[in-house]
């Protein structure tokens, strides 16, 4: 087991030092994880994306109408027949209503509203056959919640999915988001996720998953920090050959932010590490093994 090689990592932490506090100022909050937990659910179909070249509409024969949202299934993607009902849950703390019936298009469908950093966010969980929430009146959700099983209600054409949307400020149809900042055909989605700059997700992957763990491990054995800035979550997956880089932010005692590296191995995923810059000492803490 080797750690990641110091003198590299060190000079490209320095560099990024510089950056620690400039988020992109359009960026949108990262605050969901996906609205499932079963790893056999997958992308069916992504968001196709209406822009100057590319107008999707009848017009269009590539992109024959536009789907401003993301079909889950699990199942065989071409095999409709092979589709299976999975459990639907929250995808962040926050608010839900369950509408049986509440829309020819949506059938039995759940909507969700969090408020993040002062912006609300709705979605909309549609196609359900049942839900456990009671009908028609908002009650409190936390992340992680079933909130709906996914089925075949309202206009699904037979096919059980989950049709899965997101919204920004406001309810309306112009102001439906790309959870996964694609935009682009469902050939560009990966299967569980991405969490580039403007992706809705706290975490997509396993590993990012792993090393979200590791770093609020190791925050908890140092007394100074406080809590995670969940929207801060990054990676650089082509960091290094060798190493995929990932990293959080936590509010420190004295009013100090402090970014938590994390390495981990592309040889060997079960090799992790953590590195920060220590905000009184003003010396990097060293790699220091994960777990
Ligand atoms: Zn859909």
């Amino acid at each position: 087991m080797k750690a990641p090689k110091t003198q590299h990592g060190v000079f490209l932490l320095l560099m990024m030092t510089g950056l620690l506090l400039t988020a992109p100022a359009h960026a949108l909050a990262k605050f969901m994880t996906l609205p499932f937990t079963d790893p056999d659910v997958h992308i069916q179909q992504g968001w196709l994306y209406d822009s100057p070249g590319v107008l999707c509409g009848p017009s269009n024969p590539d992109y024959p109408y536009c789907h401003y949202a993301i079909d889950y299934i699990k199942g065989t993607v071409d095999s409709p027949a092979t589709w299976l009902p999975f459990t639907v849950v929250a995808v962040a703390d926050g608010q839900a209503q369950y509408r049986p019936n509440g829309s020819q298009t949506w059938g039995n469908y759940v909507i969700t509203k969090h408020m993040v950093g002062g912006v609300m966010y709705y979605t909309i969980n549609a196609h359900l056959a049942t839900s456990p929430l009671p009908p028609n009146q908002w009650v409190g959700i936390t992340r992680g919640d079933p909130i709906g099983t996914a089925g075949k209600s309202g206009l699904a054409n037979g096919l059980l999915h989950l049709h899965f949307e997101v919204y920004k400020d406001q309810l309306l149809k112009t102001n439906r988001v790309d959870p996964y900042d694609i935009y682009k055909t469902k050939a560009a989605y990966p299967p569980h996720g991405n969490c580039g700059p403007g992706a809705l997700w706290v975490a997509c992957s396993a590993r990012d998953q792993q090393a979200l763990q590791d770093i609020e491990n190791r925050a908890q054995r140092d007394a100074r920090f406080l809590s995670a800035i969940p929207e801060t979550f990054g990676q650089q997956l082509d960091w290094d050959p060798s190493w995929e880089l990932r990293w959080l932010d936590f509010h420190v005692t004295g009013g100090r932010l402090v970014r938590i590296w994390h390495a981990t191995s592309k040889v060997n995923a079960a090799w992790r590490y953590t590195l920060f810059f220590d905000p009184d000492t003003h010396t990097w803490n060293g790699w220091t093994q994960a777990f």
